[in-house]
């Protein structure tokens, strides 16, 4: 096998496995983020917000994991995006 094609396959075989890694830690986190809205559900003391992607209902502070880890979400667009629903939150309060 010529080393070039040799070094094409290698590089290959690394990328596959880094996504899989990443589909993997997603998949983990999914499942912990989970677990901690059952966890913290039957107390209401926090507050809850709405994705506005899924219109799903969670803590306001797992809002920009959800968003990055669920929905693909940049992070910095993701904790953008809290922010400016945070800000709305507390204008409809006033
Ligand atoms: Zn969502």
């Amino acid at each position: 096998m010529d080393p070039i094609a040799e070094l094409g396959l290698c590089f290959g075989i690394a990328v596959l496995l880094i996504l899989l890694l990443q589909r993997f830690i997603r998949e983990i986190l999914r499942l912990w983020e989970q677990q901690n809205v059952n966890e913290v559900a039957p107390r209401i003391l926090l507050p809850i917000s709405t994705c506005p992607v899924c219109d799903g209902r969670l803590e306001s502070h797992l809002m920009t994991r959800h968003l990055i880890v669920t929905h693909d979400m940049e992070v910095e667009k993701a904790a953008e995006l809290v922010e400016v629903m945070r800000s709305e939150k507390a204008q409809s309060e006033e």
